[in-house]
């Protein structure tokens, strides 16, 4: 695919025919000049400096070589006119005028300084050509047709009486491309926008489902032990009591084998709902550690409110009544809580608080079920 061809191409310079001034080879280059100002501006999308710099340099060599072929054409008939004189004298103020713009812009950076040539040059070509070079093509047909030089000069300022009109259409069909431009752009941003929305929505959620345990809707094992590793950070910092909750529900198996295992799914679903509303507090977190086993973690200010929210806990679990016949020591479905809450030093980490609540989870299991162990 040719650049023209490539969707991302804008003719900031649209050709049309109103720019057409009846002289086949300076027609041609005139086509050739405000191609290589399309091109131009064209580079300055992927804003490379090398790219920048190529295109305005084949503009630059290109409009040296259009006057120069220009001038040439114009002299076979018109050799010390005024009109060409003045015609000459534009051509020479082109590059110099560029350069002074250049110049004058210096401490902005390459896109901002091609940004205001080619605001220059737009203006520049559209009254070079369908000012100065229509005038003199005129006058060289006329000439042509044996009319004197006064006359055809005559002639051609008459017909140029229009040329303010043949500018504003030109100008307006150029403006109608650069709005339709400005349209489409304006939409595909729109549809950018939606879609890197609709891709964060999904990225949120994919996040959410990977920390989340399915079946209860607390966090699962794998954020425990990010939450677990920064909230002792933070406790250690802040010297404020971490604290860890853990517990297991008493006779689980014996439940499943006899209500049923849905029985049993309905059960721990029960347990999460019961957890959420327990830990309502926005720095304590719940999870579901394993099978049936639970945890909280969080950081406060007091020695006694782990050891609290742990009661609350087993209150609130025994409230929810599930029934348990199973149980060797109870109607209805009971836990049993290890816990630990220290203002962490540096020599705590994960796996030397998890060994201490296990170590308490155990004991409560093993000194009869349905209790807290806070200390051993
Ligand atoms: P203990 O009081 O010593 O904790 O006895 P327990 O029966 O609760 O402990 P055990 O480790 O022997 O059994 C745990 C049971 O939990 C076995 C397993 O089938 C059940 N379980 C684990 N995950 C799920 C689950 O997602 N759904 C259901 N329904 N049961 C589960
Ligand atoms: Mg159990
Ligand atoms: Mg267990």
């Amino acid at each position: 695919m040719s650049q023209n061809e490539s969707l991302d191409y804008f003719e900031v310079f649209p050709w049309n025919k109103n720019f057409e001034i009846g002289h086949k080879e300076v027609d041609k280059q005139h086509k050739i000049l405000v191609k290589l100002l399309n091109n131009l501006a064209n580079t300055l999308i992927n804003e490379k400096e090398i790219e920048i710099e190529d295109a305005f340099n084949e503009l630059a060599k290109y409009a040296d070589y259009h006057f120069d072929a220009e001038e040439k054409i114009w002299e076979e008939f018109l050799e010390d006119s005024s009109l060409l004189k003045a015609h000459k004298k534009s051509h020479t103020k082109f590059l110099p005028t560029v350069i002074e713009l250049k110049e004058k812009n210096k401490d902005k950076s390459l896109v901002d300084i091609i940004e205001e040539v080619i605001k220059f040059l737009i203006r520049w070509l559209s009254f070079h050509i369908i000012d100065e070079d229509k005038r003199l093509a005129i006058v060289i047909k006329e000439i042509q047709k044996g009319k004197s030089k006064e006359e055809a000069k005559r002639v051609s300022d008459r017909l140029m009486n229009g040329s303010i009109r043949t500018l504003i259409e030109a100008i307006l069909s150029m403006y109608d491309g650069v709005s339709a431009r400005t349209l489409s752009l304006m939409r595909e941003r729109n549809a950018r926008i939606k879609a890197e929305k609709a891709l964060k929505d999904v990225n949120k959620q994919l996040q959410e489902l990977s920390i989340t345990d399915q079946l209860t809707s607390l966090y699962n094992r794998r954020h425990f032990e990010n939450i677990f590793d920064l909230e002792m950070k933070r406790a250690r910092r802040e010297k404020k009591y971490f604290s860890v909750i853990l517990f297991d529900i008493d006779y689980f198996k014996l439940l499943n084998d006899m209500y049923g295992h849905a029985y049993g799914d309905e059960a721990l679903k029960k347990i999460g709902k019961c957890l959420k509303e327990t830990c309502k507090r926005p720095s304590d977190f719940a999870f579901r550690v394993g099978g049936e086993e639970f945890a909280i973690v969080f950081n406060c200010y007091k020695s006694d409110a782990c050891y609290n929210l742990a009661l609350k806990l087993q209150e609130n679990i025994n409230n929810l009544k599930i029934e348990s016949k199973g149980s060797k020591i109870s109607d209805y479905m009971t836990v049993s809580i290890g816990l630990v809450s220290i203002i962490p030093t540096d020599e705590d980490d994960l796996e030397s608080v998890m060994k201490t609540v296990d170590k308490r989870l155990y004991i409560a299991k093993e000194s009869g079920r349905n209790q807290i162990i806070h200390y051993n």
